[in-house]
């Protein structure tokens, strides 16, 4: 099992403060100098690491004291905001980040927790968390000097590299298990230019497809497997903290989100470690990540139930939040340990139990897609489960917006209603009577 410890004296590789390091071996690299995405001596993941670990302080949210953060309103660059925990300065930028922190009261009292607050990163540019990635990600793609990006996608990484590599220039190729992608998803696909490669097959071959694509050389690739797209993303786990606190004077005790590749599960999780390797953060403080995925594509619960090390590869994979239709995720190493060593959990959700969840937040005015749902529908089952106790803070993450995904939207919500073209039929018709009487009866009306 990877120890993920982060201090330890800057390696000859270093290239300004910062090199990659595997997570199994411990073995450093330049990271800058090639295109890298796994150890060259053992295939292990590799993880950003630097000279320097932030504080709040860092971060120019108006706050001295390293271990305090206090939010300026003025300050909002997003993502970039977070330089000092970045390997840039700056990055091709749409803007993304800075997502809001929804408070939910009547699903808070349902749910009966503490505090219950909704990060809602659906607010991003391209409607999802995957922004933050990749906004680091291209950033890094042109220090390597490399002209064709590609990722495998369940949509929403396909629709983000899209528009980010657009944006810098660059040639953009997804792969997309086909018939399994929401019509938003692949909306933004096209029209932001990517070349889309439709496979019949589902999302962990089309990941196996481009990892052999970028191990020839043809492409540079920007999954989550991509160390760099964990830094950006890490960037939600500072923005809940420097916000829960700012609303609450606390840390809120726990994060629930949705796993797929488990990118951002480990990605808070490197959040946390380095605050806590700064002194920013105490460790007491680091909130228990609380992974939760769909009962038809459940690996890394299965792996935290059997409590095992490694997670078994699901073949055969289905769900309605298929963001999160993978069955063999590929930052389990990096995010198993997060998930147990903060004293958190995984649990499965049913597919209605996900669309339950996307009602009730839908009633609240926050539209997420299915696989943002599953967040809440965990925190209820851990409720149920008497897991989660009534005294805690919980923010859960929601990844993605509604309009991501609008055919499961339109099956979760209302039936549209025919009515005829005359007000007296719609008056009928809103008061529960049929068109024809209530019009006979309004003509009577003096
Ligand atoms: C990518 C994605 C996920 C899965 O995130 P991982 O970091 O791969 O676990 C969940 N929800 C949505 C909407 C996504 O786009
Ligand atoms: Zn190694």
């Amino acid at each position: 099992m990877a120890t993920l410890e982060l201090s330890e004296t800057t390696p000859e590789a270093a290239d300004d403060g910062v090199w990659l390091a595997c997570i199994d071996c411990g073995e450093s690299f330049a990271p800058f100098d090639a295109v890298r995405y796994t150890c060259d001596e053992c295939d292990g993941l590799l993880e950003a690491r630097y000279e320097h670990y932030p504080t709040f302080a860092d971060f120019g949210t108006g706050g001295d004291h390293p271990a305090r953060p206090a939010l300026d309103e003025s300050t909002s660059l997003g993502v970039w905001r977070y330089a000092a925990a970045l390997p840039f300065e700056e990055g091709v930028s749409l803007p993304e980040g800075d997502t809001p922190l929804y408070e939910v009261p009547r699903l808070e009292g349902d749910l009966g927790v503490r505090n219950l607050r909704i990060k809602h990163e659906g607010m991003n540019p391209t409607g999802s968390f995957k922004d933050r990635g990749m906004t680091v990600g291209v950033r890094v793609a042109r220090e390597l000097g490399v002209d064709r990006l590609a990722c495998a996608s369940t949509g929403n990484t396909s629709a983000a590299l899209a528009a980010y590599g657009g944006r810098a220039g660059l040639e953009t190729l997804v792969l997309l298990p086909s018939g399994k992608v929401a019509a938003g998803k692949v909306a933004q696909a096209a029209l932001h230019g990517a070349r889309i490669l439709e496979v019949d097959a589902n999302f962990d071959s089309c990941l196996d497809i481009v990892q052999n694509l970028a191990a020839r050389g043809e492409a540079y690739l920007l999954n989550s497997l991509n160390p760099f797209r964990l830094e950006g993303q890490k960037t939600i786990g500072f923005e809940i903290l420097e916000r829960f606190y700012a609303e609450t004077g606390r840390f809120p005790d726990r994060i629930v989100l949705p796993v797929g590749n488990a990118g951002n599960t480990a990605a808070l999780y490197k959040a946390f470690r380095e605050l806590v390797e700064s002194g920013a953060l105490a460790p007491g403080d680091v909130p228990k990540l609380t992974g939760v995925q769909a009962e038809g594509a459940a690996p890394m619960v299965e792996a935290v139930e059997n409590d095992a090390d490694e997670v078994r590869r699901w073949e055969a994979v289905e769900t309605i939040a298929t963001a999160i239709r993978i069955g063999n995720p590929v930052n389990a190493p990096k995010a198993l340990p997060g998930i147990r060593e903060t004293g958190g959990t995984a649990v499965a959700v049913s597919d209605d139990e996900i669309t339950d969840a996307q009602r009730a937040l839908a009633a609240e005015g926050v539209g997420v897609e299915p696989a943002s749902a599953a967040s809440v529908a965990g925190l209820r089952r851990l409720r149920e489960d008497g897991v989660v106790d009534a005294g805690e803070d919980v923010v859960c993450l929601t990844t993605g917006h509604l309009l991501k995904d609008p055919d499961a939207a339109a099956l979760a919500g209302r039936d549209p209603e025919p009515v005829a073209n005359d007000t007296d039929a719609v008056l009928a018709h809103l008061d529960g009577r049929s068109g024809s009487l209530a019009a006979r009866l309004r003509r009577r009306l003096p």
